[in-house]
């Protein structure tokens, strides 16, 4: 079969090499779609410790396929069956793990980061996701592309669940990639009344109010927060999600929220550039509730598969364009430049 392979720093090279064997818990997927994600992207720029060319890695956690090969001991999941796979899975008998939260772990693995994942023609789903429940059967209707977005959305649906939005809410998503743009379809559809987002790219602002023209526009710069109070009548966000990769984001994001407002810090810095400089008194002079989520819980891979399959959000216009596994090392340097929003890479 067909594999991208990371082999090292800025290295993926697509090697033909034999279907992953399984053992008698396992399944074997064959790969209909799939997304690059910002990990991708990191690991590509970076590297992987423990991968090299001797010991390559298939990246790629948000992938939809059909399950080609069941093992003998495997019961609930057909040959045949169309099949989202939630990335993350754990020992399973942890109180995390017990919880619901098998995402957090502390023997996590993932498929595309720890174990090879979508980027290829077929994925062995271990034993250990199998009962977990890591599969989930695509709902009737949804492409494989819309199926394996249920993986980004729900990292975002994470933090919508933790942090809370609510009818009549003021939020702000600052970050105007496909990431932030989902941030905001989950705020309209929790009933925020303003959403606004903030990019020093107008353009993808353009591209967000395109998809959906509830969206208002903050562009990011020295008068953001004179100009967002001018909006706000001085009231601010009740909500502000930083989903940029950027520790100024979040040294903003405070002051732009306002009174018993809330922050959620969405998007990860880069290691050795976490720490912030934070004005705590914005924190405690103004009651703000401060959030972190990563990661989706099973529960919440599950919902977000009904949410689009509903259209209860709108997954659709995310993807702005298509290509093969040919075109991988491209699809990674457009989401690092910011090209377009999602392109699948679709499998025959
Ligand atoms: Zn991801
Ligand atoms: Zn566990």
């Amino acid at each position: 079969m067909k594999a991208a392979c990371l082999t090292g720093k800025e290295s993926i090279v697509i090697r033909d090499v034999p279907v992953p064997e399984i053992g008698p818990g396992d399944v074997l997927v064959k790969v209909k779609s799939a997304f690059v994600c910002g990990t991708d992207v990191r690991f590509f720029l970076n590297g992987k410790a423990g991968v090299d060319d001797a010991n390559p890695r298939v990246l790629g956690h948000e992938f939809a396929g059909v399950i080609e090969r069941v093992g003998a001991r495997v019961a609930g999941y057909t040959v045949g069956m169309n099949v989202a796979i939630a990335p993350n899975y754990g020992c399973g008998i942890c109180d995390l793990c017990v919880s619901g939260h098998s995402e957090m772990c502390a023997a996590s693995e993932a498929l595309g980061v720890s174990i090879d994942g979508g980027f290829a023609e077929y994925v062995r789903i271990p034993e250990a996701a199998v009962r977990q429940g890591n599969i989930s059967q695509i709902p009737e209707g949804l492409s494989f592309a819309e199926a394996a977005l249920a993986e980004p959305l729900s990292c975002v649906f994470n933090a919508y669940e933790k942090i809370g939005i609510f009818p009549g809410d003021t939020v702000l998503v600052i970050g105007s990639g496909p990431i932030g743009i989902m941030h905001c379809l989950v705020a309209l559809m929790a009933g925020a009344t303003n959403v606004y987002i903030s990019d020093i790219s107008e353009q993808r602002m353009d591209l967000a109010r395109s998809i959906d023209s509830r969206i208002r526009k903050l562009v990011a710069g020295e008068s953001q927060l004179r100009e967002f109070k001018r909006l706000t009548n001085g009231k601010l966000a009740n909500l502000v999600i930083t989903a940029a990769s950027v520790g100024a984001i979040q040294e903003q994001a405070f002051a732009l929220a306002g009174q018993n407002g809330r922050v959620m810090f969405f998007g990860g810095l880069p290691s050795g550039k976490s720490v912030v400089q934070l004005d705590t008194n914005e924190i405690h002079y103004k009651q703000l509730l401060v959030g972190g989520t990563t990661r989706q819980s099973l529960a919440q891979y599950r919902k977000c598969l009904e949410l689009i399959a509903s259209r209860a959000i709108d997954i659709r216009p995310i993807i702005t364009s298509e290509g093969s596994l040919d075109d991988i090392v491209q699809a990674i340097l457009e989401a690092r430049g910011g090209v377009g929003l999602k392109r699948a890479i679709n499998f025959s």
